[in-house]
C-alpha cells in the first residue's frame, strides 16, 4: 500500500491532561468534551481512556455523536449531555439513549418536562455569548415551569464564555457575575461555567463541574501563556519527491507562487483532502527530521509544497515523514503563523489520516 498520512495519538497523554486539569478544578468535578469526533483524536478511544481514570461526564454536541460511546458511558455509571439542545423529533432518540439534552429554550424546557417527565437534563443560560442558552427575561417562565414540573431531573445549569481565552478581557467578569446571579433561580444539582481556558482564570469560574476540551488534547486554552498540558498528537505525511526550480518557475495551481531565485522544493503527500487548510499556503511551516521548513505554492487536494533550499542535500530526504503537526511544529506555532484556530486545525484533519494510538487501550 502507498504510505499516506497518519496521526499518533497518545491516550496517556489525555487521560495525564485530564488529571492535570482535575487537579487545576480542586473540588469541583471535571468532565470531558468529547465533541466532534474528540476534536479528531477519536471519542470512542478518547471516552474509554478517560472513563479508565475516574472522568465520568462527557459533552458532545450532536445527538449522533452520542450514538458511539453512550452504552460503555451508561455501563460505567457515567452520564452524557448533548450541547446543542432537543429538537422535538429527537426526543425518543434521547430517551432511548439515555442521553441528557442541554435545553436551550422555555419552548424545549416545557416539552422536555412534558413528553419525558421523569428523565434527567440541563438548561444553558446564555450569559452573553448571544449563542445558545436561555435569556436572562426567560428565566422567571423556566423557573416556574421547572417549579411546575419535575425540577429535581434538573441535573445541571451551565452558561459558556466568550473570551476565556484573553483572562484581561472585561467580559470573562461580566459573564461570571450574571452566571453567579442567574445560576442559584434554577436550583439544579450542579453548575458548570469553565472550558479549558475558563479553568486558568481562577477558582470563582470553576462552580462544580469544568468542561474541558481543547486542553485535554494538549492544546494550549490561553494566549500568551503556556500550561502544562502534554501535546497528545502527531499528524505526519510522506515525502514523495524533491523538484529543483529555476528562478522564474512557478509551482502549483493558480502559478503565482515564484521561484525567486533557484531552489529545491519537497512534495509532501498531504492537501486539504486530509484537513491541510489552504489558508496554511507560503505561511505555514513543517518539520522535516527535525529542522523547520517553510510551505510554498498553494496547498493542493491532495499534496503540497515546501522549501527545502537550506538543506544541504534535499534529495536524500526523498521517502521521510514530514511532520505537519507536532512537537517539532506544534499547534499553537502553526496558529500563530497561519492565523488559523489550533482548534480548527485540529478538526479539520480527515478520515484519510489513519488514526494510531501509540499507547494504553
Ligand atoms: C466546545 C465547548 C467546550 C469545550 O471548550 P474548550 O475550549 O475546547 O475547552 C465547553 N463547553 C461548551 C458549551 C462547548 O461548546
Amino acid at each position: 500500500m502507498s504510505r499516506q498520512p497518519y496521526l499518533t495519538i497518545d491516550l496517556d497523554a489525555i487521560a495525564s491532561n485530564y488529571k492535570l486539569l482535575r487537579d487545576c478544578a480542586k473540588v469541583s468535578n471535571c468532565a470531558a468534551v468529547v465533541k466532534a469526533n474528540a476534536y479528531g483524536l477519536g471519542a470512542e478511544r478518547v471516552t474509554n481512556a478517560l472513563l479508565d481514570i475516574g472522568c465520568k461526564v462527557f459533552f458532545v454536541a450532536q445527538l449522533s455523536e452520542a450514538v458511539p460511546i453512550i452504552d460503555r458511558i451508561r455501563s460505567a455509571g457515567g452520564r452524557l449531555f448533548v450541547l446543542n439542545g432537543l429538537e422535538p423529533e429527537s426526543l425518543l432518540d434521547f430517551v432511548s439513549l439515555g442521553a441528557r439534552p442541554v435545553l436551550n429554550s422555555l419552548r424545549t424546557v416545557e416539552y422536555w418536562l412534558s413528553a419525558a417527565p421523569s428523565a434527567p437534563f440541563a438548561v444553558h443560560l446564555d450569559t452573553g455569548f448571544s449563542r445558545l442558552g436561555l435569556d436572562q427575561k426567560e428565566d422567571r417562565a423556566v423557573v416556574r415551569t421547572l417549579s411546575a414540573g419535575s425540577a429535581a431531573n434538573l441535573e445541571l445549569v451551565l452558561s459558556h464564555l466568550a473570551c476565556a481565552d484573553t483572562p484581561s478581557h472585561e467580559k470573562n467578569q461580566q459573564q461570571l457575575e450574571a452566571f453567579q446571579n442567574r445560576s442559584p433561580r434554577f436550583r439544579a444539582a450542579q453548575s458548570s461555567l469553565a472550558n479549558s481556558a475558563g479553568i486558568f482564570l481562577s477558582e470563582a469560574y470553576h462552580f462544580d463541574l469544568v468542561r474541558p476540551g481543547l486542553a485535554l488534547y494538549g492544546g494550549q486554552p490561553i494566549r500568551d501563556r503556556t500550561i502544562d498540558v502534554r501535546p497528545a498528537f502527531v499528524w505526519r505525511a510522506p515525502l514523495l519527491q524533491i523538484r529543483r526550480l529555476k528562478k522564474g518557475d512557478s509551482v502549483g495551481y493558480g502559478a503565482n507562487t515564484i521561484a525567486q531565485h533557484e531552489m529545491a522544493i519537497a512534495v509532501v503527500g498531504a492537501g486539504y483532502a486530509d484537513g491541510l487548510p489552504v489558508a496554511v499556503t507560503n505561511c505555514g511551516t513543517v518539520c522535516i527530521n527535525g529542522a523547520t521548513f517553510p510551505i510554498f505554492g498553494r496547498v493542493s487536494m491532495d499534496s503540497f509544497t515546501v522549501n527545502v533550499s537550506a538543506c544541504d542535500n534535499p534529495e536524500a530526504l526523498v521517502g521521510a515523514w514530514v511532520e505537519l503537526i507536532g512537537p517539532g511544529n506544534s499547534l499553537e506555532s502553526q496558529s500563530a503563523r497561519t492565523g488559523q484556530l489550533s482548534y480548527e486545525l485540529m478538526v479539520r484533519i480527515s478520515d484519510r489520516s489513519h488514526r494510531i494510538y501509540a499507547k494504553a487501550s
